[in-house]
């Protein structure tokens, strides 16, 4: 408890799972088997890392057979399953061993002796390998619990006792003293059995094992029992009943009873038989009723972890589901944004050469009018149309006429400059605004502008092409509206077309 809550307050996740794994095995050991499950539920998460596997076996383990001791029998067997998948992954035998002989056991608390004999025996083959005497101890002493076979578990019993010897450690030699007793019981080799069962109850009391000192004479009274003499077990029973009164062990309790029970009626005693019958029954019930309380109050402990977690994982999903429409809806709204810059360009651009079209004039020309009136500056205009450009159509075809009217532009914008408003007003026509230029400036440039179309090399685009244009030229006068002085250079344009084409026609004042 005080290493669980140091390693808590260091926030040392690995340490606090280790503090837990030997809290939940003390508590295991002490049978407080709900305690070690809450304990190592807590635990399990905090190991989840490759490295942490060994301590995972061994925690698996521990939770398993705490399980086991609630009745709980198919959570254990998914626990030693786990177990065995750590132990195997941390490549550690000894835990191999542990975990398989806990699984035997798990599997002969299932009523499947069978398959619980061949864990018991792999965990066996281990131990023998890695010369584990406590695991080989364990193996053996679980395999001489077997029903059947008892000639097999005779063996088992004795190899465990020999085993024990060698360790040296009474309570193991005691113990394995009274299973050999156990199994030759069941031999009817009784006297044998005595001897072995006399000899774990002596190491007992000497070493203070209440609980196999207790069960020893139990043991006893059974072995009086079935050799028949009734009336030495039914005051070994009492005896042991006194004692298992004294410790509130109710398990004890409810063998003694059944065992006196057994006498009495092979003894003809109908009036003492009922009455243990009888003691059995609230003893039964109340067996019952604590593990069924226990395994509720599991359930209920798993079902609120699981509710808590199915809480922060759908928390987490909410959060990244709002992550994701919260993304969805900025990249839809950067394509809103591009779209609608694509969409503004578009509606004043001209898709053929990149100019400004008809509409843009419609908009701007007022504006640089008004300014221009406001300023006191010069703004002149040009109208600029192509020369019989219907024939360029005609002999060199619609794409050829393209090009044309892209170069045409290209040769405006070249020689005009950035403050210059450039239209292509549709067709063939094209509409230069030059801003802050007085006319005569404006018209030198009209010039250059005719002789550099004229002076182009148009026979890379297509052989014997030629090409000129026309411009009308105006300036903006005070007071004129746009119509108006659209008009002005267009009838400038036309007195050039009249006056032979491929020339500048400045607008008389
Ligand atoms: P003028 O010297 O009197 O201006 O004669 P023109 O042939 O240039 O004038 P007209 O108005 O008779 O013909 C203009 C031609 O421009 C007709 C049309 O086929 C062509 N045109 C208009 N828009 C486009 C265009 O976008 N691409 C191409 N290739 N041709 C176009
Ligand atoms: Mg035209
Ligand atoms: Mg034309």
């Amino acid at each position: 408890m005080h290493a669980l809550e140091l390693a808590r307050d260091a926030g040392q996740q690995r340490l606090q799972a280790s503090a837990l794994g030997l809290l939940a095995l003390h508590e295991w050991r002490l049978g407080d088997s709900e305690a070690a499950i809450g304990h190592s539920l807590q635990a399990i998460p905090m190991l989840k890392r490759t490295r942490d596997a060994a301590e995972r076996a061994q925690l698996l383990c521990t939770l398993a057979m705490a399980y086991n001791e609630v009745g709980l029998h198919a959570d254990a067997l998914i626990h030693v399953t786990k177990a065995l998948d750590a132990a195997r992954a941390a490549k550690d035998p000894s835990l191999m061993s542990w975990a398989l002989n806990r699984t035997g056991v798990t599997y002969e608390l299932m009523g499947d002796p069978e398959r619980a004999e061949r864990f018991k025996l792999q965990a066996l083959d281990i131990a023998q390998q890695i010369n584990g005497s406590e695991e080989m101890f364990s193996a053996l002493n679980n395999l001489c619990t077997a029903e059947e076979k008892l000639q097999r578990a005779l063996a088992y019993a004795n190899d465990a006792l020999a085993l024990a010897k060698t360790s040296g450690n009474a309570h193991r030699i005691a113990i394995s003293h009274g299973n050999l007793g156990m199994v030759q019981l069941r031999l009817a080799r009784y006297d044998d059995a005595l001897r072995n069962i006399d000899e774990a109850e002596r190491l007992a009391d000497e070493h203070g094992y209440r609980g196999l000192s207790l069960s020893m004479l139990a043991d006893r009274a059974m072995l009086e029992r079935r050799r028949g003499d009734i009336d030495s077990a039914v005051a070994l029973y009492k005896q042991a009943l006194a004692q298992a009164h004294q410790t509130d062990d109710h398990a004890m309790l409810l063998s003694m009873h059944e065992g006196l029970y057994d006498c009495c009626k092979a003894r003809g005693d109908a009036a003492q038989a009922l009455e243990h019958h009888e003691a059995m029954l609230p003893l039964e019930r109340e067996r019952m009723k604590q593990q069924a309380d226990t395994q509720a109050r599991l359930l209920l402990n798993r079902l609120e972890l699981e509710h808590a977690r199915s809480e922060t994982e759908r928390a987490r999903l909410d959060a990244e589901v709002q992550r994701l429409r919260a993304m969805k809806l900025e990249a839809e709204n950067q394509q809103l944004v591009v779209r609608a810059h694509e969409l503004g360009r578009h509606a004043l651009e001209d898709q053929l050469t990149g100019l400004a079209n008809r509409r843009r004039v419609d908009h701007e020309l007022p504006l640089q009018m008004a300014s221009a009136r406001e300023r006191r500056g010069a703004l002149s205009i040009a109208a600029v149309d192509l020369d019989h450009f219907k024939l360029v159509n005609d002999r060199y075809g619609h794409g050829v006429g393209d090009d044309v009217l892209r170069a045409v532009a290209r040769i405006l914008l070249d020689n005009t400059r950035g403050s210059d408003l450039l239209a292509r007003m549709g067709g063939e026509e094209f509409l230069v605004l030059f801003v802050g230029t007085p006319l005569a400036v404006a018209s030198d440039i009209c010039e250059r502008l005719r002789r550099a179309v004229e002076t182009y090399e148009w026979q890379q685009l297509a052989p014997g092409l030629t090409l000129t244009i026309s411009i009308g030229l105006c300036d903006a006068d005070a007071g004129q509206d746009m119509r108006a002085l659209l008009e002005r250079a267009d009838a400038s344009l036309y007195a050039a077309k009249r006056a032979g084409r491929n020339r500048v026609q400045v607008a008389m004042a």
